[in-house]
């Protein structure tokens, strides 16, 4: 149906608001039996990576790019640590406009930018990191009149909000702990919006704590200060001044949550763990929420029998050369029986 069709009463849908649709939204929340034993917790992912585009920036593209059009934008533009691009690119594709993608050169994961190539946008490679690519398209924007959609334009936050509310619609209340990954810090934001807004519909009787985790090379509301040259294998979340700070910091304190940062070493076992012993791949930054809540729970600070919620934000095929550096290699056998059985029997 689509986030657009499925939440029409609570998003700013106009007569005029064109229909766009790529079925985003409605990713399953997957029960995690085999990571909720090893942690004494209640654990579940909502897989992002199910979108049509394989993250969740699809939710609030989609409105975003719906508004460009109903305003009479021809063409959109977007800086990208890669699913936004990707995302950005499906859309615009649909619509058949022209989509330039702001992408920091060679730090982009190599299925997203096979994504954005796929779908016919002009990708350009600038040489700086995110955080300069990001004022770089907001300059251009200004000057050529494209719609920007990236997470400044409002239209992707409040899209972005029927994350909680399909989690809410699911469990029938909000969990105990919200847990997502935190770079630009919109989608936190977003969730937080999304959970208050049933809360006064009366929907849910109380909030989640919000529990906001960085890659320790990139952590900025962690520490507290903008990370000048931010460096993670989760090229998701590298991002050094998130456009969104503010609002994710009321979120953490509104809710009595924290940020808290997770080491590279941490996100990628806690992919391993969330592949193995979950069924679920999921992208690297994705996995700093699992990461998070192994740390705490080796710190004694994760509560008994909790029901939590994390956002499993892009999926695990997007990035294969990071996997890949983490796991074995497949085993090589001649084509006989006897070989075969060499393997069966260790
Ligand atoms: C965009 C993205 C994030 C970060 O979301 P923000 O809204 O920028 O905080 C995390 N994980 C993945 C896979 C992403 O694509």
């Amino acid at each position: 149906m689509g986030v657009l069709r499925h939440y029409r009463e609570l998003l700013p849908i106009t007569d005029k608001t064109p229909d766009v649709n790529l079925e985003e939204g409605m990713t399953p929340l997957i029960p995690l039996p085999r990571v909720s034993k090893r942690l004494g917790i209640n654990l579940y992912g909502k897989f992002e990576g199910c979108n049509p585009s394989g993250s969740f920036k699809d939710r609030g593209m989609v409105l975003a790019v719906a508004k460009a059009l109903e305003d009479g934008k021809r063409a959109v533009i977007c800086a990208s640590t890669g699913n936004t691009s990707a995302s950005a690119a499906a859309y615009a594709a649909s619509q058949g406009i022209p989509c330039f993608v702001l992408l920091p050169a060679g730090k982009v994961a190599l299925g997203k930018l096979a994504q954005a190539l796929m779908y016919g946008a002009k990708v350009i490679a600038v040489k700086g990191n995110f955080d300069r690519a990001l004022e770089l398209a907001r300059e251009g924007a200004e000057k050529t009149g494209c719609a920007m959609v990236n997470s400044v334009n409002p239209y992707r936050l409040i899209g972005q909000r029927s994350g909680a509310w399909e989690i809410c619609d699911v469990l029938g209340k909000a969990p105990d702990w919200h847990a997502i990954p935190v770079g630009n810090a919109g989608n936190i934001s977003a969730y937080w919006a999304g959970y208050n807004e049933y809360k006064k519909l009366g929907k849910i009787d109380r909030l989640p704590r919000m529990m906001g985790f960085q890659a320790d090379g990139a952590a900025p509301l962690v520490y507290n200060k903008p990370c000048p040259n931010p460096e993670t294998v989760a090229t998701a979340i590298r991002i050094g001044n998130p456009v969104s700070a503010h609002l994710a910091r009321a979120a953490v304190s509104e809710s009595g949550g924290e940020f808290n940062a997770v080491t590279d070493a941490q996100i990628l076992e806690a992919q391993r763990v969330l592949a193995a012993e979950g069924g679920v791949f999921a992208e690297p930054a994705s996995c700093a929420p699992l990461a998070g809540l192994m740390k705490l729970k080796t710190e004694g600070r994760l509560p008994e029998g909790i029901t939590v919620t994390m956002i499993l934000t892009g999926n695990g095929l997007k990035d294969p050369d990071t996997a890949m550096s983490q796991v074995g290699k497949p085993i090589e056998i001649n084509d006989t029986l006897d070989d075969l059985m060499r393997v069966l029997g260790e």
